[in-house]
């Protein structure tokens, strides 16, 4: 697929999908569509999947 080429040519065009707190976002590639975890507090910045998902939607209540 060329978006995922531009991607890994030019980097992500990222955007923010869900903000957790201050410092824990989930992200998102508007062009290829791949989505992160992101936490300033521990300098994260992970693939999504579904352990994040019930981590973070656990909190959500
Ligand atoms: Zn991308």
């Amino acid at each position: 697929m060329i978006e995922k080429l531009l991607c890994k040519l030019f980097g992500h065009k990222y955007f923010v999908i869900k903000r957790f707190s201050p410092a824990s976002r989930k992200v998102g590639c508007w062009r290829c569509h791949k989505q992160w975890g992101m936490n300033d507090r521990v300098k994260a910045f992970v693939p999504w999947d579904s352990e994040l998902q019930e981590h973070y939607m656990e909190r959500e209540v």
